[in-house]
This record gives structure tokens, sequence and C-alpha cells, in this order.
């Protein structure tokens, strides 16, 4: 299903800060450490969007919850006093309201709200009428109609300045990160709607601060336009997610140590030898689908030959016979195994489909 979205040119409405950088700790937990963050954000970095939850979605009842209206106060006071712009995850109608009557700059909808679209609904007919930029965090679960859905509801609400954010996703097996970041999905988000700014949650998808550097790299080389990266002045006491938030400090020297990258270069010689050799990709990808036809067509014979013959489409032993033998061979070419494994599955998947067309004719 194609869509489309209006919106406002990100450039024209958020901050003049180049890349947008949303600082700010996992929670505002009092005044005393809101401005403590402040102020060590502040040595270091001008144009901040400074961030802090005030409701915290948590998974078990009876933890940190977040203090409510009162932390809007304090949050209302680091924009008056560091001339920062705020902003905040809004679940439903009431904390959209309570926001707009203490000047939160920008609002976000976060993971847990994104994947039920009747609280996503809500929260856009809230926002009828009112003119503040919102941002959509990705749903939990890998699933990006869910994700598109939620900014068209928004965007259907008249939100023109509208933005995404990139937190990763819970999958079962998430590797070393606490949210497994699914790339290819920030990176279709972006084929869909090429001008929506969209921001990296480093702090969700690597869950501690050894893989932050390497997570904020990342999200740089694919283009995107902003990191978000929680920061506290003592993280080992704070109320929530301790574990992966960073001290001013530690976040000044993760953003010094990152390599900025931008989507055009200057040197009139780039263009001409990315032209040549995106034009040897172009003929090995026509080369590669052909083949992959031809392979496809072989593996119909075969279903058909199988169904003629009552046998099943699936035979376990070939099929890892065909892993082993090609997972070696991969590896001996150079290329990743988790790359070869995925690669190999989608043909076999494409292949099993094919026989069972045919095992159904
Ligand atoms: C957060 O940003 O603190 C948060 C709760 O994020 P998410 O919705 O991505 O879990
Ligand atoms: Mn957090």
């Amino acid at each position: 299903m194609t869509s489309d979205i209006q919106i406002h040119d990100h450039k024209s409405w958020m901050s003049k800060g180049q890349p947008y950088y949303f600082f700010g700790p996992c929670s505002a937990e009092s005044l005393e450490q809101m401005r403590k963050t402040a102020e060590g954000i502040k040595r270091n970095f001008e144009h901040v969007v400074y961030r802090a939850g005030i409701w915290k979605p948590r998974t078990r009842p009876n933890s940190f919850e977040g203090y409510g209206e009162k932390a809007l106060e304090w949050l209302k006071s680091v924009k008056e006093e560091f001339g920062f712009k705020i902003t905040t995850e809004v679940a439903n109608p009431e904390h959209l309201e309570q926001c707009l009557k203490y000047g939160v700059d920008i609002v976000w909808i976060g993971a847990r709200t994104t994947v039920n679209p009747f609280a996503v609904q809500a929260i856009a007919d809230a926002l009828k009428g009112v003119d503040i930029p919102v941002f959509v965090k990705n749903p939990i679960n890998p699933d990006l109609p869910l994700w598109l859905g939620a900014l068209e509801r928004i965007n259907g609400a008249g939100i023109k300045q509208l933005g995404a954010i990139h937190r990763g996703f819970h999958l079962s097996e998430n590797g070393p990160y606490r949210n497994y970041p699914r790339w290819d999905l920030a990176v279709q988000l972006k084929a869909h709607f090429p001008s929506l700014p969209l921001i990296c949650d480093v702090s969700h998808i690597s869950g501690s601060p050894k893989l932050i550097p390497q997570v904020a790299q990342k999200s740089i080389d694919l283009d995107m336009d902003g990191l978000m990266i929680e920061s506290h002045h003592d993280p080992t006491n704070a109320l929530s997610d301790a574990k992966q938030q960073l001290t001013p400090e530690k976040l000044f020297q993760v953003i010094q140590g990152l390599t900025p990258k931008s989507s055009e270069s200057e040197n009139p010689e780039f263009a001409n030898k990315v032209e040549t050799l995106r034009e040897k990709i172009d003929a090995l990808d026509v080369e590669l689908l052909e083949q992959i036809a031809v392979r496809m067509d072989v593996a119909k014979e075969i279903g058909a030959y199988k169904s003629d013959n009552r046998v099943t489409v699936l035979q376990i032993n070939r099929w890892k016979q065909i892993l082993d033998q090609n997972m070696k061979n991969g590896k001996s070419l150079g290329l990743s195994e988790s790359f070869i494994y995925d690669f190999l599955n989608v043909i076999h998947d494409e292949s099993i489909r094919q026989q069972t067309d045919e095992a159904n004719d």
C-alpha cells in the first residue's frame, strides 16, 4: 500500500543545530537533577532539545512511573534557565494537554503507544488544531505498517511538523543490543517518507554505554537526521535506565568521536567514480536476479516432480546440506555468516512457496 504525508520541510522548524540532538535524562527526577544535567550539557552544546520522561511506561507496576505534573515544572524551568527547547513522551490526550500548558516545544509518542492504533488516534484527535512538532517512535515489534500508520494518523490530524524516532525493536533474540536495531526497517521508513526527519534513539537500542558510539555512528552512516541520547549527571543513581545513561561529559566525548557524514560530496571526482561503480552494481543486480529466476525455475521443476511422486516439498536434510555447504562457501568468499543465513532462508522460503504453488496447481 502506498501512502503520502503532507509535512513542512524540517529545516524550517527544527533547531539550527546540525544534526538534531535530543539529549537529557531518561526521567525527570528532581529540579536539582534536571538542572545539573542541563548545566553539563549546556557546557558543550548550544542547540539541544532537552528530553526528560515525565510519565514513564514501566513493564511492572510499583516501579518508578515518573513524577507527572510537578516534573513538568522542572522541565519548564530548564527551558527558561538554559534556553533549550524541551520534549517529552505523551501517551494520552491528558499528557498532551499538560505539555501544552507547560510550554513543551516538541512531544513524542513512545514505542508502547505506537503499537496501539486506538491510543494513537486518541492523541491525534487531541492534536487537531494544535501546532506542535510531534515525533513518533517505532513500535516495539518490527512492524513497519504500524509505524507508518501512526505517522499517518498524526499527520491526518493536521500535524505538519512531523518526525520519526528509531529506537530498535524487541525481538526474541536481541544479540548484544537492548533493542535490536533492524536498520533495514529504518531504511524502509526513509524510502516511504524521504522528507521525514528521522532521529536515532541510540540509548534504547544500545542499552549500555559500550555500544553507544558504534550505534550512533551507524545511524550517521545511514544518513539519519539526529540523535537521541540519554544523559544524567549521576547515571548510577538514576531512577530509570541507570545502565544506559551517560554523564554530560561522556556524552560530549562520544559526540566528538563521531565522524560526521553528508549525503553528497563537494569533490567533483566523487560523482564520476561513484557513477562508474554504480553502473557495475546495476549490471551485477540484473545478473543476480536472472540467476535467481533460473534457480526458481529449477526448483519449480523439482516441485512438480515431487508432487507427481507424492513426496513432501520440505526435505529437511537437503535444506541442512544447502545451508551447510553455502555457509562454508560464503564465508570463504568473505560474506558474513548472518547475511548468508538470511539470504539462503529468503531464497529457500521462495523456493518452497513456488513448489507448494506447483503442488497445489
Ligand atoms: C524513553 O525514551 O525513555 C522511552 C521510554 O523510550 P521507548 O518508548 O523507546 O521505550
Ligand atoms: Mn529511557
